[in-house]
């Protein structure tokens, strides 16, 4: 197979270097951090860890025999205490530590004392249920602030969360526990969702059903009458009354490095969930600098997130990063569009958000409503945006930029994983001059490389597998209960290295592009092309909202491009629209990315994460039966495609 990438798929030459005065008072503006990091991997993550309390200090920062690193190894240290007692300590008790915006009208804010008040408390009510350091416990919450309190009350003790998503159904929630032998579940009575009520209780109930490890469920009351519930006397308890009689002094437990923090299961884009396991010290130093520099936060700034904290975003950059750094950070319950589509806008301009952190899909979806709803609000809070999830298309990039951060907000494009912990790839908004769809250079210290089939690294332009060939401190330290999936899901396709699943090409400049997942790499008559590439072209028209391009089984070529697109509103699919379409990739690309089929669709198959799911639609096109679908946000969606595709297909 001819190892080819075609050059400069999408010829983007626009870049933004640093704003003047953006770069001045950046925290990270010195280019020299790199060269500092590469040359002193342990001393780079040791200054970052004096930052922080450690109860004793570790004797060596990093042992690493691959594929198991133990960082600031001997440390005694307590992440809950680094997140806000340490806060309180330093006289910031009554600042905001969460800002949480709730969906029918409701809003709460914790300062730093509250939350320890409100964790000390739980902590001493998991400890009556007889959790104790090691347990684990599942949380099934919506995004309430009980959500971050049991989380930090949990690590406060030692016993290892594992968050599910409030969205995700009985049966997976019921596999998660099982997988995770959880002591203890904590849900609520329910959660709003567009005004309507998401059965949280409902589905525990059944999920403990078959789950012979659970002993106690506590229940936060969110919907309250709206909703009733059964509660099971003897198993079943209600937060507010565990709560009420529980003493606010909770000494935190002094941990080691290596102790268990959490497990958290993948989103499942590509197969069936992995149980990714983090550990304490250098899972609370990752997160710690990355969110510091990256966000380059400031103390009186406002961080929002819009993840939710059921994935790993949430928990690295909601909770644990931007309290770690003392910050105020901002939490919001509901849906982009309601009750309309200005919500998002609506609460920067409610709370001065400062920095805004949010995936491509949202960044698409603002663009098919149209640049009217931010431009009724005032975003003239906003300093810096992000972006995670999938590569964002250089259109999405330019509009965000534009739209939300009236062109002159660094965009910072942050490539990572679940099992990464923490931000691996990204600008430093202060130093890195930007290229819109560019996950840009590894941050200081992280050592990524692109290399082809025989595990030799690729040259400039050259498409390739994206690996990382040094430790870093908030790595996975494993799969939970599965060390051989371990190995051989990661540590085996190049031995001794890293092997993150995505293809990646690196371009003259140095700068690092994300094609998508390996699996995702289409090979057209012995040309590898990127779907993320064919669909940043789609996108690039201004009729297409949205595309998924997938490879089909073609007699002549090996494979044919297939394209499935979501028309902005005011536009009409039809023959014509499809020739449009066709040309347009041809002009961007050249013919042989020319998609075969254009499908058009109303909506995407997407995880709960917001990904698209293009395993499905492959499985749709070549006629097979739909993969596991467990973890799609809207099984509707892909049952209606698959039946379509076939009638069009004959
Ligand atoms: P699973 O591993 O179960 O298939 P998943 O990979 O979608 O699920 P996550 O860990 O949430 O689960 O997502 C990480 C993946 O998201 C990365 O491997 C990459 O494919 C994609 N990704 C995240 N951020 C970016 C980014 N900035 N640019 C490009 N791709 C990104
Ligand atoms: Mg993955």
């Amino acid at each position: 197979m001819p190892d080819r990438t075609i050059e400069a798929l999408l010829l983007e030459e626009r870049a933004f270097a640093p704003p003047p005065a953006f770069r001045q008072s950046a925290i990270a503006r010195d280019e020299r951090v790199y060269d500092q990091a590469t040359k002193d991997l342990q001393g780079f993550w040791a200054r970052a860890a004096e930052d922080l309390h450690w109860f004793a200090k570790w004797r060596t920062v990093l042992e690493w025999t691959p594929p198991n690193a133990q960082w600031f190894v001997g440390g005694k240290t307590n992440i809950t205490y680094n997140c806000v007692d340490r806060h309180v300590k330093a006289g910031r008790r009554t600042k905001a530590a969460i800002i949480w915006e709730g969906e029918p009208g409701d809003e709460r804010v914790l300062t730093y004392g509250d939350l320890l008040r409100e964790v000390s408390k739980f902590a001493n009510v998991l400890k009556r249920l007889g959790v104790k350091r090691g347990d684990r416990v599942t949380i099934y919450l919506p995004m309430i602030p009980e959500l971050p309190i049991a989380m930090l009350a949990c690590a406060r003790i030692g016993a290892p969360h594992t968050v599910v998503f409030g969205g995700f159904s009985a049966e997976a929630l019921r596999d998660r526990i099982n997988d995770a032998q959880a002591k203890v579940l904590i849900t609520a009575d329910g959660g709003w969702r567009r005004g309507n009520i998401v059965p949280l209780k409902r589905n525990a109930d059944d999920a403990v059903a078959g789950t012979p490890t659970i002993e106690h469920v506590v229940v936060v009351r969110r919907v309250g009458d709206a909703a009733p519930i059964h509660i099971q006397e003897g198993r079943d308890h209600w937060w507010h009354r565990l709560m009420a009689d529980a003493s606010a002094v909770c000494e935190a437990e002094q941990l080691d490095s290596e102790d268990l923090l959490y497990i958290l299961y993948t989103s499942g884009t590509t197969g069936k969930p992995k149980g990714i396991v983090h550990t304490t010290g250098g899972y609370m130093v990752g997160t710690y600098l990355t969110t510091k520099w990256i966000f380059d936060l400031k103390d009186d700034d406002v961080f929002w997130c819009t993840a939710d904290i059921g994935w790993v975003t949430g928990h690295s950059y909601i909770v644990y990063g931007p309290l770690a750094n003392g910050t105020t950070t901002v939490m919001y319950e509901g849906t982009p569009d309601y009750p309309d589509k200005d919500r998002f806008w609506a609460i920067v301009e409610k709370y001065r958000v400062n920095i805004i952190y949010t995936a491509p899909t949202a960044i698409r979806t603002f663009m098919k409503w149209g640049p009217d709803y931010p431009a009724r609000r005032d975003l003239s809070s906003l300093r810096l945006l992000g972006t995670v999830g999938e590569p964002i298309n250089p259109e999405a990039w330019i509009w965000y930029h534009k739209h939300i951060g009236g062109g002159r907000c660094p965009v910072v494009d942050t490539w990572w994983q679940t099992e990464t912990g923490m931000i691996l790839i990204t600008p430093l908004p202060g130093i890195t001059t930007l290229k819109p769809g560019s996950a840009t250079r590894p941050f200081p210290g992280v050592a990524a490389e692109i290399l082809n089939e025989q595990g030799k690294p690729v040259g400039p332009s050259e498409g390739g597998y994206l690996v990382l060939t040094k430790p870093w401190p908030a790595m996975l330290r494993g799969i939970y209960r599965d060390p051989d999936r371990y190995v051989k899901q990661y540590w085996s396709r190049f031995p001794g290295v890293y092997f993150t699943g995505d293809g990646a090409k690196q371009d003259k400049d140095g700068y690092f592009w994300l094609l998508g997942r390996v699996d995702d790499v289409i090979n057209v008559a012995g040309h590898r092309i990127g779907t993320y590439e064919v669909e940043s072209a789609l996108v690039d028209n201004p009729a297409v909202a949205e595309a998924a391009v997938i490879g089909v089984t073609h007699e002549i070529k090996g494979q044919a491009i297939a394209a499935f697109v979501t028309l902005k509103e005011g536009f009409a699919a039809g023959s014509e629209m499809v020739e449009t379409l066709k040309q347009h990739v041809v002009k961007k690309i050249g013919a042989l990315a020319r998609p075969e089929q254009i499908l058009f669709t109303g909506e995407l198959p997407k995880t709960r994460s917001g990904k698209i799911m293009r395993r499905l639609l492959r499985d749709i096109a070549e006629g097979r039966v739909l993969g596991d679908t467990t973890t799609l946000a809207d099984q509707t969606v892909v049952q209606a495609l698959k039946q379509r595709y076939e009638e069009e297909a004959g």
